[in-house]
């Protein structure tokens, strides 16, 4: 008889469990990973000592250029782009902080639950569907709140919304003398984000979206501003791990706060490396590029795009599901028959397709584009698959093309 109540399970290997064919990951996030970053993502090194503290340096360096940020407050977080969130709000707001939550939908929602969660007074600005915030309402909620914190969202990634006036909105809230948080979790990397010129004092985001590195280690940085108010607060952050000057203790000064996920910052290292190698205007010029191409395939494959152009976010694309279908079955399909992953919306009526990062290659566009086609003709939905594909070359290639005629021309 076992000495031990709890008998030694007997489980399946991961090689039986994972399909014998990786999925092509297009949803909203995890997106795939570069091999340099999957490489750094198998290498264990001391959290404390000299490597560490040059690769902590070089994440610093190369994140302030990614942020756009001369702030010496920049943190990686041990956790997902939610933890960074948290650290945000909890480092800036606390018992009768007065919070203007500016709401596009659930990731919006979610800073301003964070923000009730510590205690804040949060009023929140609901912002109509499928619509950016606007700024005539932001600014009359200025007046009428008179908050010490503002929170947006650059990216809405549910409903697949683009707050295109950040900046102009940053700029309210600080001649209001109010904090602005914003959580670019999505778009980091993919589109313009100016945290100085901007005049932003908190930006979080995640590594699984724009920057293609793992889940579970995102990045924060906070403005002088942000970091004065965090540091002469009476009471100390409830949250220990989230407290942002202990983890400076790791992130400026080389000493320990918790055990660093070493393995996850090296990737992040190279992830930020990468986007480094690339430049940021030529990351933001091929994000636009192959977003602007998936959603002209959609479009003259006959299925609607969710969000009106004029607010539609580049680094997810919202497809409205036809009537009929449930965006589960779609997944599901295109994901058993064609090994491609796209999301679902938290009860939304809609399939989401990423264009952050890796996603944004044209090999992965050409195979989803026809794996959600040929989906949605298995399915019964009568679309022009051959007329999205040739949307989708033509697009691409429509510089190059016309380049080559005038050429031929000439
Ligand atoms: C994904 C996402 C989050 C949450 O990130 P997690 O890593 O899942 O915690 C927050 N905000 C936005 C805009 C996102 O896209």
């Amino acid at each position: 008889m076992s000495m031990f109540s709890v008998p030694c399970p007997s489980v399946e290997s991961l090689d039986a469990i994972l399909p014998e064919e990786p999925l092509l990951m297009m949803g909203a996030g995890p997106v795939p990973i570069p091999a340099a970053v999957a490489k750094a993502n198998t290498i264990v090194i001391n959290h404390l000592g000299g490597t560490m503290s040059k690769v902590i340096g070089q994440v610093k360096t190369m994140a302030r250029y990614v942020f756009q940020t001369n702030t010496k407050w920049v943190l990686g977080v041990a956790g997902p782009g939610s933890a960074a969130m948290e650290m945000a709000i909890s480092n800036l707001a606390w018992q009768g902080t007065r919070v203007l939550g500016i709401q596009n939908g659930f990731f919006s929602a979610r800073m301003a639950e964070m923000g009730r969660r510590v205690g804040a007074d949060v009023a929140v600005l609901e912002v109509p569907e499928r619509s950016a915030a606007a700024l005539e309402a932001v600014e009359a909620a200025i007046r009428r709140e008179r908050p010490e914190v503002v929170t947006i969202v650059q990216g809405e990634t549910s409903n697949t919304v683009w707050n295109h006036n950040l900046k102009e909105i940053a700029a309210l809230a600080k001649a209001a003398g109010a904090l602005v948080i914003v959580d670019a979790v999505c778009t980091l990397s993919t589109m313009p984000l100016d945290m100085d010129a901007w005049g932003i004092d908190a930006v979080i985001t995640g590594g699984q979206k724009g920057l293609s590195s793992i889940p579970g280690v995102s990045l924060i940085a906070f403005s002088d501003a942000a970091w004065e108010r965090m540091k002469h607060r009476d009471k100390a952050n409830a949250h220990w791990c989230l407290d942002a000057s202990l983890a400076e203790n790791f992130w400026h000064n080389a000493g320990y706060h918790y055990t660093a996920p070493v393995s996850g910052v090296l990737a992040l290292h190279e992830a930020l490396r990468l986007v480094c190698a690339e430049t940021l205007e030529k990351r933001f010029a091929r994000h636009l590029k192959c977003s602007q191409a998936l959603q002209a395939g959609i479009d003259a494959m006959g299925l609607e795009l969710f969000t009106p152009a004029t607010c539609r976010l580049n680094s997810v694309v919202g497809i409205r599901v036809p009537d009929g279908l449930t965006p589960a079955e779609i997944c599901g399909h295109i994901s058993a028959q064609h090994q491609v992953e796209i999301s679902g919306s938290f009860g939304l009526p809609i399939v989401r397709i990423g264009q952050m990062g890796e996603q944004c290659r044209e090999h992965n566009l050409f195979r989803t584009l026809h794996a959600f086609g040929r989906t949605m003709v298995d399915l019964g939905v009568a679309v022009d698959l051959p007329a999205g594909v040739a949307a989708l070359e033509k697009s691409l290639s429509g510089g190059a093309a016309r380049a080559a005629m005038s050429r031929a021309a000439a």
